[in-house]
């Protein structure tokens, strides 16, 4: 981060010096770069590294929080059970927090009531399950008329892919797509970049992000996201009591502040832990001033 960056830097000193936080950032266009292929998309060097080492400090719980679906986050972040690192999927749909062998204070559980864990049998009730499949047939109809188009089939959504799909066939697709997610009550369309998702679920990540805040008793949160589908998590968040709000990349934003693109949120993070480091009263690895013994 350069001199110009120095209004963000402040920023993320005085949210490290806060007594409990949650650092959750988004995945795709975030973590990691876009591409064509949505199940090739890995984290950049050093993000998944900067996640789990801010997980380890005290009082800080780190997060994934996507819409990709659980199993498909896991797959792809490599963040198992013992990572230490909350995934969120399906834009909070689903959580693994509960499933962490060390869930934290077992005195303060904290309010879960809203996440649901990965396998719960109550994930989807008889309706919502049966309007997902009506879904998959008029998604599937849309795919025969433009099979350049990708879908993604999630526990509580479909989704169609358009990335690297000729303009003018992406858009009819879309269009085809948002017309069936108006047409069936009980279905939310959540657009995204080249991306249209239509869900059973009324899940976002805001709800998600204030529910894991609550369950893990932080003081602020912070959260890194590039999509239209994370303004409702800047919007549920309150920088004028800490938390800190980042939008990766172009486009409109209610976040408070931006960077540029994954690089920035590596650095970002990486910056996160050594202030917190400082914060803490702990030396900052590599800067500790070697003595010579005489
Ligand atoms: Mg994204």
């Amino acid at each position: 981060m350069t001199d110009a960056r120095s209004e963000l830097r402040i920023a993320v000193a005085a949210f490290a010096a806060r007594p409990r936080v949650l650092v959750a950032v988004d995945f795709d266009g975030t973590l990691a770069p876009f591409v064509t292929d949505p199940l090739q998309a890995r984290a950049l060097p050093g993000g998944l590294e900067a996640l789990v080492a801010a997980a380890a400090l005290d009082d800080v719980t780190a997060a994934v929080v996507s819409g990709r679906d659980l199993a498909t986050l896991a797959a792809l972040t490599g963040i198992g059970p013992d990572a230490g690192v909350t995934l969120i999927g399906s834009h909070g749909a689903q959580t693994s927090l509960g499933q962490h062998t060390n869930p934290g204070d077992p005195a303060n559980p904290g309010d879960r009531s809203n996440l649901h864990p990965a396998g719960d049998a109550a994930f989807l009730d008889e309706e919502a399950t049966a309007r997902l499949n009506v879904l998959r047939g008029e998604l599937e109809a849309i795919r025969f008329r433009y099979p350049s188009v990708r879908l993604e089939n999630k526990p509580s959504a479909v989704v169609l892919h358009t990335r690297g799909v000729e303009p003018s066939v992406a858009a009819a697709a879309t269009a085809a797509a948002h017309e069936v997610g108006a047409r069936y009550a009980g279905v939310h369309v959540m657009p995204g970049k080249d991306v249209v998702e239509l869900t059973v679920l009324e899940a976002n990540k805001g709800n998600a992000l204030v529910d894991l805040a609550r369950a893990t008793s932080s003081d602020a949160t912070l959260y890194l996201g590039d999509d239209v589908t994370d303004e409702r998590a800047f919007a549920a968040l309150d920088p004028q009591s800490g938390d800190l709000t980042v939008k990766v990349g172009e486009g409109e934003t209610v976040a408070a502040q931006r960077v540029p693109d994954p690089e920035s949120v590596v650095a970002l993070l990486e910056l996160f832990v050594a202030q917190r480091r400082v914060a803490q009263g702990r030396p900052v690895q590599g800067r500790v001033a070697q003595r010579r013994v005489d």
